[in-house]
């Protein structure tokens, strides 16, 4: 059973899961939820069902606040193997892939699951995309906090084009290398073809120079302006939200030291 726990003092998330994290797609999944056309194959979506849990908008409780809301997961798989096409493939193929991430967004804001997406993919593993969406942590900020930081960009921008920007943040995520997102307020369910395929050339630019394992992440919280994390290894999605994953229950911890304790050996 997993749940979420807010610490009360510096209200952060942790995720208290049986689950470690890696490679989703290399434990069996079974009847795909839909096929789309990809490449002369298909791409298979799946949803991730130990996850999908009916969302809350408010976390129970008064101090100590828990909730086993857990949103909404699912894995868009191009190739059921561990490969690195995603090395191999041109920047229509990416735009493509990009267009049916948006339309897989598009459609999931119809259940209302949550502002807080992460759209993960580790270039070197199974080809797949990790897609989460989730009610925590909640993100209310008056201004949009991605059109404000990139009025203060300046010494950490590293590319530009008309459309897109790409900067080193100024209090980066760790393991975060580069954030790219659009100049224009856009959500990432607006993505369309022209932006799609600007956004694939950037990230083809950035596989080839940045030769070392990189996890892209398209991430979007409650401001609904999408931007996309370039970091180095393979992260964790719910780590990438901001949300540490706890592989231990602190009452059964509990349990065990006072039953050690009592022993009175
Ligand atoms: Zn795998
Ligand atoms: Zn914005």
């Amino acid at each position: 059973m997993e749940e979420f726990r807010l610490d009360p003092v510096d209200l952060t998330f942790d995720l208290l899961s049986n689950e470690k994290a890696g490679c989703r797609e290399c434990m069996p999944l079974k009847n795909s939820i839909k096929s789309i056309e990809f490449k002369g194959g298909y791409i298979k979506i799946y949803e991730v069902k130990d996850r999908v849990q009916p969302s809350k908008y408010q976390l129970e409780g008064t101090f100590f606040k828990h909730s086993n809301a857990h949103g909404y997961e699912e894995l868009i798989v191009e190739n059921e193997k561990h490969s690195s096409n995603f090395l191999s493939y041109s920047a229509d193929d990416i735009e493509k892939l990009l267009i049916i991430i948006s339309e897989r967004l598009n459609e999931l804001k119809n259940y209302d699951l949550g502002k807080n997406i992460s759209v993960s993919r580790y270039v070197n593993g199974h080809d797949y995309w990790d897609l989460v969406v989730l009610p925590v942590p909640m993100h209310n900020t008056e201004k949009c906090h991605v059109c404000e930081s990139l009025n203060y960009t300046g010494n950490r921008e590293v590319y530009k084009t008309e459309k897109l920007i790409a900067y080193t943040p100024f209090s980066p995520k760790k393991n975060e290398l580069l954030r790219i997102t659009t100049i224009k307020h856009t959500p990432a369910e607006e993505i369309d073809n022209v932006l799609a395929f600007d956004i694939a050339n950037f990230l083809i630019k950035i596989t080839k120079k940045i030769k070392k394992d990189i996890t892209f992440c398209i991430k979007q919280s409650g401001a609904e302006h999408f931007e996309i994390e370039v970091m180095s290894g393979n992260i964790d999605p719910i780590d990438i939200l901001g949300i540490n994953r706890i592989n231990y229950s602190p009452e059964e911890t509990a349990k065990k030291i006072s039953e050690k304790l009592a022993d009175g050996k």
